[in-house]
């Protein structure tokens, strides 16, 4: 948490910083654990100083502010980091603040409550070095599905594991890779070289519309609530999840088993194992 469409909501949500200039960013007094950010601070600082923000992209589960000379401001959020325009869920878990002008907004906060998440300045050089370093796949929303079968089916773990492998594939995480195979109905512990071509049509099919429609719903916002937009309101795709975090109640789809609870590379899986046969 957040994946893909969390990191999507907080990108739109920040979408009018496009055009601004920065007039500063700091770290803002916290008497946590200093989250990372690099380069330090006040050569950070002096580098985004004065620049015009030209966009703002997504880089799998990254938010990336894309500066005129082309340097990158991204946001990691991790576990709990959040990307906001609006006051911040706690004041003493913000982390980070980017002062900016002639922009109808003011200024763009990273808030973190356990702190794992960072902040950090890449040269246009850097950024695409990260691009090519091979640690990062191509994005979930954007990768064919020929591509897709391709990248998994040379592997031999189970593909529930393998579907949070960023180099693989990113912007997919552990809550929607329980919901895209469960759509799909592949058992999260079928090892990635035994699925057919049709199966893996049918799961790239489900990672797409899953993402699509909880982007539409800004997100899933889980029990503990961390999860906001940037106007840090909750998201709604919770109330869809038809496995995740379900363990135990009836499976909405075929209305006959219960959901499972399963732990692979001590990550919760959730499925029906009805629904989803291994085979
Ligand atoms: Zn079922």
């Amino acid at each position: 948490m957040p994946e893909l469409p969390e990191v999507e909501t907080m990108r739109r949500g920040i979408l009018e910083i496009e055009g601004a200039v920065v007039v500063a960013a700091e770290r803002t007094a916290c008497s946590k654990r200093p989250i990372a950010i690099t380069p330090r601070i006040d050569r950070l600082n002096k580098r985004v100083k004065g620049q015009k923000i030209l966009r703002v992209d997504r880089l799998g589960k990254r938010v990336v502010v894309v500066m005129e000379n082309l340097d990158r401001l991204i946001f990691e959020p991790r576990m709990t980091g959040l990307v906001l325009i609006a006051d911040p869920p706690s004041v003493e878990h913000l982390r980070f603040r980017l002062t900016l002008k002639k922009s109808p907004v003011k200024q763009v906060l990273f808030w973190d409550r356990r702190g794992l998440g960072n902040v950090s300045l890449l040269s246009d050089e850097q950024y695409q070095e990260k691009l090519t370093s091979g640690k990062l796949g191509p994005d979930a929303l954007a990768i064919a599905p020929s591509e897709f079968a391709e990248t998994f089916s040379k592997r031999q773990r189970e593909i529930k594991v393998a579907l949070l492998d960023q180099s693989a594939v990113a912007g997919v995480g552990n809550l929607y890779a329980s919901e895209i195979l469960h759509l799909a109905g592949v058992h999260p512990q079928a090892r990635c070289n035994r699925l057919s071509k049709i199966q893996y049509q049918r799961i790239h099919d489900r990672m797409v519309e899953v993402l699509e429609i909880a982007i539409e719903h800004e997100g899933s916002t889980l029990s503990d609530g961390t999860y906001r937009n940037a106007l840090n309101d909750p998201g709604g795709y919770q109330n869809q999840h038809r496995v995740y975090d379900r363990a135990g109640e009836k499976c909405p789809t075929c209305k006959k088993d219960s959901i499972q609870r399963i732990v692979q590379c001590q990550r919760s899986t959730f499925f029906c194992k009805k629904c989803q046969k291994k085979r």
